[in-house]
């Protein structure tokens, strides 16, 4: 018998199988890891195939040297989707299977855990007689004692209980009266108890969803796509589809964006599920992540709840597959080999037959479109549960605020609204957008945005140069003196921190209380928490933050909600800005009025009548998908076209700027006057957006390619330009989550 084995070696040179001999006896299968020599050492690899026939000179064939574990790690299904990104994300075999493995499994850096168990060998009538020939130890008489019950009893517990327990146990071991033995112990990530509370009684939305999702659990067609406004009961639809995928005797895997931002989606499917649910994130210890991932592959877990890499839990004979907030870019993987979980969920609810469902209030314009042209099944949860109504949205002008002379940060509606919600001693949320950005340059007076002719994304100001600079296609302007649209001198960079908006409401509304939640406030381990706890707990009326206060949070009291700058987000140099930006908007009303009250919501902008902005405020998602889809179309961006950059790092921005430039060069020479040429339809070299990060200078080639099978062999050989060695750090991205 011989062996097809990939050996983990992430290097293209290696990217092969190769055959080994199966040593008799060595119970090998397909899936399993085993130790093999490569050259003059030893590695780890994996065991695709079986054969009868070496292929060839079987004398040159050495054996295999041992299993790893004595069970195959990888499923089938999962070997086949492995092949599958690696023709994707152009990468090595190996490196597609290593995403299907919890990362500490490899090079054996963990172990499973044991524990030392007691248990009774004697019938449970004879303790007591045997208790009074213990003469006069009172530690062997309480251990017997202990263990009457006839259950076993870890030995960590008796040791809590008597005080130097090994002689007593010896002495009975010896006797053969009890028995030492050694368990696996899992660790638990799980914290509290879940609260178990009864079902609801389904709203008629919930259940015409279900009347689509539920048979499909026989018979899956096409993935399905729910758009759910905010607060519409989506869990409830999961909760109901995994139940019964359940009872057919099928597993379930959920994918949420982030797991800290979703312990309450944890909680009811824990309350419902109990520890037939396992999670899987980044934020378990390396333990207990093994040990999770061990009772899914196992069996003993069904259900998975888990951020992007969760997508690959070894889930055997899948029901069904969730993606939740469809639309966050955190279903990107930012690391090679590079993934979209989405995608890759399609992937396995086709392979599997299992029922894919992607859902979000705010569908990506990619799902959503993919549901138009009848790809996916569309659902659709327009109103919320209980009958309660969605926000009451107000478009603020700050055009016209300061035509009426103010100039502060805050609109005079929202300064209103605040004083009406604090004195009613109810909570508001007020939301800013990410700092740290490069800002975009806009007219106070008018609402005009310095955008680039070529590529209708905002220029950025360089503070360096004063310069405005398009990053997509390099274009460089000086900073206007006057807007370019009413010549007023009211033209600046846009953008205030945080903090400076803190500081200015606790000036305003002393004693209203002010929790500010930014990267820089939830920099240790549970400050997220802890923040978000005391504004539950009502210690301060006021919660200011970014992105991070956007999605997930549920507080019943909060019943005002303000968007501070809108126009930040839509004048981020990204084609995508339109799109994060309605989003957002959606997502951060959707906080505001979840409890009993009503709730009511303030969004200042200088551009209310950009269709992204008006579109956030009437909640029409349709008109919104309509504007953006014609754009995309017309400026050839995705899902029309592919933007692919080469992403270089180095200390110094010389350095990564010439070798992005280098790599320009060669792309076009390379290309230019083949067939392939064509399917480049721009490629630039500038710094990036954000020019530096955690201090490494960054700089990128930006290429846009047409959508074409040809394009495919343009992405290889990118990726095989990337694997070589330059000054600076390089690596290719394809359709990234972020261009910055
Ligand atoms: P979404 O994810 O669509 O924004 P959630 O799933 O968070 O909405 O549900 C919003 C709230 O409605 C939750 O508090 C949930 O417990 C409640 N809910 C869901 N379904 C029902 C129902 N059928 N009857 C009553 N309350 C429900
Ligand atoms: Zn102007
Ligand atoms: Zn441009």
């Amino acid at each position: 018998m011989y062996a097809e084995i990939i050996v983990d070696i992430a290097s293209e040179q290696v990217d092969r199988v190769f055959t080994y001999a199966v040593p008799d006896m060595m119970p090998v299968q397909p899936g399993m890891r085993v130790k093999v020599p490569f050259g003059p050492r030893e590695k780890e690899g994996f065991v695709i195939r079986l054969k009868d026939d070496p292929g060839y000179d079987e004398s040159k064939i050495r054996p295999i040297l041992s299993t790893l574990e004595d069970y195959p790690a990888l499923l089938p299904e999962l070997m086949e989707l492995a092949w599958e990104i690696r023709q994707k994300a152009h990468c090595p075999l190996c490196e597609a299977l290593r995403l299907m493995l919890p990362a500490e499994m490899r090079g054996g850096r963990i172990k499973v855990k044991t524990e030392e168990y007691v248990k009774l060998l004697i019938p449970q009538d004879q303790v007591e007689e045997a208790i009074s020939r213990q003469g006069r130890s009172a530690k062997r008489k309480l251990l017997l004692t202990l263990l009457s019950d006839g259950r076993p009893h870890s030995l960590e517990e008796l040791r809590a209980m008597i005080r130097d327990v090994r002689p007593a146990l010896q002495f009975l071991v010896e006797k053969e009266m009890i028995q030492v033995y050694e368990k696996e112990a899992l660790r638990s990530p799980y914290y509290g108890s879940a609260d178990a509370s009864p079902d609801p009684e389904l709203t008629d939305e919930q259940t015409e969803a279900l009347s689509e999702l539920i048979p499909a659990l026989h018979a899956p067609q096409k993935p399905f796509l729910l758009h759910g406004v905010t607060g519409s009961g989506k869990t409830e639809v999961y909760i109901r589809l995994v139940r019964k995928a359940l009872s057919m005797g099928k597993g379930a895997i959920i994918l949420v964006p982030e797991i800290v931002l979703t312990p309450q989606m944890i909680n009811w499917f824990r309350s419902r599920f109990g520890d037939t649910m396992a999670v899987l994130h980044s934020r378990l210890s390396p333990g207990e992540r093994f040990d999770e991932w061990r009772r899914i592959r196992f069996g003993d877990a069904r259900i998975v709840i888990g951020a992007r890499s969760a997508v690959f839990a070894p889930v055997d004979n899948l029901g069904v597959i969730i993606v939740d907030e469809e639309h966050e870019q955190t279903y990107l993987s930012d690391r090679f080999p590079q993934y979209d979980a989405r995608e890759i969920a399609v992937s396995r609810g086709k392979r599997e037959n299992a029922v894919a469902l992607l859902s979000s209030a705010t569908p990506s314009i990619y799902s959503y479109a993919m549901a138009r042209r009848g790809d996916y099944m569309l659902l659709e949860m327009p109103h919320r549960v209980l009958n309660r109504p969605l926000p009451t949205i107000h478009l603020v002008d700050m055009r016209k605020e300061l035509r009426l002379g103010n100039h502060g940060m805050f609109s005079n509606l929202l300064l209103q609204k605040l004083d009406d919600c604090i004195g009613k001693g109810q909570q508001a949320m007020l939301f800013i957008n990410r700092r740290g950005y490069a800002s975009s340059v806009n007219c106070r007076k008018c609402g005009e945005t310095i955008r680039c002719d070529r590529c209708d994304v905002s220029m950025t100001y360089h503070s360096v140069d004063q310069t405005l600079r398009c990053h997509y296609c390099g274009a460089v302007r000086p900073m206007p003196k006057t807007c370019p649209a009413c010549q007023s001198t009211y033209i600046r960079p846009m953008g205030t921190g945080t903090q400076k908006v803190e500081e200015e409401l606790n000036k305003r509304f002393p004693g209203a209380g002010v929790i500010r939640m930014d990267v820089d406030t939830t920099g240790g381990k549970n400050a997220h928490f802890e923040l978000v706890d005391r504004f539950r707990a009502g210690q301060a009326k006021i919660l200011l933050g970014t992105q991070m206060i956007a999605k997930g949070l549920d507080f019943p009291r909060v019943t005002l909600v303000g968007a501070v700058m809108a126009d930040l987000t839509l004048n981020f140099p990204d084609y995508r800005a339109p799109e994060r930006t309605f989003q957002l908007l959606v997502q951060v009303a959707g906080r505001a009025g979840r409890g009993e009250r009503p709730g009511e919501v303030v969004i200042q902008t200088y551009q209310p009548d950009h269709y992204a902005i008006a579109g956030a405020a009437t909640q029409d998602y349709r008109a919104y998908f309509d504007r953006e889809f014609q754009r995309r179309k017309a400026d050839l961006y995705p899902p029309f076209t592919m933007m692919a950059r080469f992403l270089c790092e180095a200390k110094e921005m010389e350095v990564a700027k010439a070798t992005a430039e280098m790599l320009r060069e060669r792309v076009t020479k390379e290309f230019s006057d083949t067939p392939l040429g064509r399917r480049i339809l721009f490629i630039r070299s500038d710094e990036a957006p954000i020019n530096r990060i955690q201090d490494r200078a960054r700089a990128h080639v930006l290429m846009k390619l047409l959508n074409h099978p040809d394009t495919d062999g343009i992405l290889s050989r990118l990726q095989e330009m990337a694997g070589e060695d330059y000054a600076a750090r390089v690596v290719l991205e394809i359709n990234p989550a972020s261009l910055a």
